[in-house]
């Protein structure tokens, strides 16, 4: 089998392109890999069609094209052709369109579907070394042809991304970068994917977030899981007015956390003007699950008079709160709410009653956990992931990159080029 037969058939491109020249370069300094030019051409003899409205049509000229394709062995591989264009009298001049490239890309499909598998499999230079046995400049080359690739791929596998079904939504703020800047994410909670991602956290943020559902999936959704941050209340409520809101129940401990917390500070001031050290490194003890203390932390609380602290008072109004959670019925949930609240309001605790009085504020959210059991817990471990890509890129120059890497890792979308083998 001579070489133009052989690379006709690893080729394997359709009829009528034709392997015509088989070039190799030997690797040198410039080219340390080594590299091998498939030149692939159109028959003269056979019919032109126009892309457009596939009438038979003479030919106009041809233009010069060059592809990155997978490697032959360890060789770089290239496909080159002149590809046609012709004169269609209806539409005018066009490209005749090649069976193994997008429009416009200097990759093939299968280089391309290729560099995005390598970028997801590994979320860093030093795996993907190791991964592929390459050099750092090899990998450098690998993962800048892909990255080049990514966005494409993004744009493709949200266009095609199915909603239908889509029942459940969470909506997330994540920080990002240094200091307070924020992003909003909204979630698909059962199919465990994110959606979209816009920066900020403002109303006009989760606006956007809402426009990238299309209005008959949006309005098709049972419930969202949210803090009880009122832009994200507001724009959902115009978005989606059918969804329930649920109010997050990590969102509503944290609250309470909080004033947990103002108390022991204000507390622990006070005791130490008196030279008391009672809460001296006590701030973990309560604000971490009592299933979650250490023996040490256990002791620590037992020698301490809880009853007789403010801090003691709070922790216990808080860690009673948390049984709201279990209920399964609305109305028990709201008789069990009303008790809580009328403990809560009476305790002279400043930041508790403030805490509470939020919560009440946002009681319906809070009573929907009922009906529909959602948090944005599920999202965690799509937060997770989030939060490794933004440690190992260290570098999201900007939000446009950090949003594509968060879509094209998280997003479960079909990234692939239309043409793969199946
Ligand atoms: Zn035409």
């Amino acid at each position: 089998m001579r070489d133009i037969e052989l690379y006709q058939k690893l080729l394997g491109f359709t009829a009528p392109w034709r392997v015509t020249a088989v070039a190799v370069q030997e690797a040198s300094g410039d080219t340390p890999l080594g590299e091998i030019t498939v030149r692939v051409g159109w028959p003269p003899d056979v019919p032109l069609h126009c892309p457009e409205c596939e009438a038979v049509v003479p030919g106009y000229d041809t233009r010069p094209r060059r592809w990155r394709h997978l490697n032959t062995m360890q060789w770089k591989t290239f496909i080159e052709a002149d590809v046609p264009r012709v004169n269609c009298l209806k539409c005018g001049v066009k490209q005749v369109p090649v069976a193994w490239a997008e429009d416009g890309s200097r990759f093939t499909e299968l280089f391309e579907a290729y560099a995005i598998q390598v970028l997801q499999a590994v979320r860093s230079k030093v795996q993907a070394q190791w991964l592929t046995a390459l050099s750092w400049d090899q990998v450098d080359r690998v993962m800048g042809h892909a990255a080049h690739n990514v966005e494409r791929a993004v744009t493709r596998g949200v266009a095609r991304r199915s909603l239908e079904g889509l029942r459940y939504a969470g909506l997330d703020e994540k920080s990002f970068g240094k200091g307070h800047d924020y992003v909003s994410v909204l979630h698909d909670l059962e199919g465990r994917r994110v959606l979209e991602v816009v920066p900020e956290r403002t109303r006009e943020a989760a606006n956007t977030l809402w426009a990238a559902i299309p209005e008959p999936q949006r309005q098709a959704i049972d419930a969202v899981a949210m803090d009880m941050w009122v832009p994200y209340l507001e724009a959902t409520r115009v978005a989606a007015p059918q969804a329930l809101i649920v109010h997050d129940k990590f969102h509503c401990a944290k609250e309470l956390n909080k004033a947990v917390d103002l108390v022991r500070r204000r507390e622990h001031r006070e005791l130490q003007a008196q030279g008391e050290k009672t809460l001296t490194k006590t701030r973990y003890l309560w604000l971490k699950n009592p299933l979650n203390w250490t023996d040490r932390q256990r002791e620590r609380f037992q020698a301490i008079k809880v009853d007789a602290l403010n801090v003691g008072r709070a922790w216990a109004i808080k860690e009673a709160f948390s049984d709201f959670w279990d209920y399964r019925y609305t109305g028990s949930a709201n008789k069990f709410f009303d008790r809580w609240y009328f403990w809560a309001t009476h305790s002279r605790l400043a930041p508790i009653i403030a805490a509470a009085k939020t919560l009440k504020r946002h009681l319906p959210g809070l009573l929907a956990y009922t009906k529909h059991r959602i948090t944005n817990a599920a999202a965690e471990g799509m937060n997770a992931q989030i939060q490794l890509l933004k440690a190992n890129a260290r570098g999201y120059r900007n939000f446009t990159q950090y949003r594509i890497a968060i879509l094209f890792h998280c997003g479960k979308l079909d990234l692939y080029p239309a043409g793969r083998p199946s």
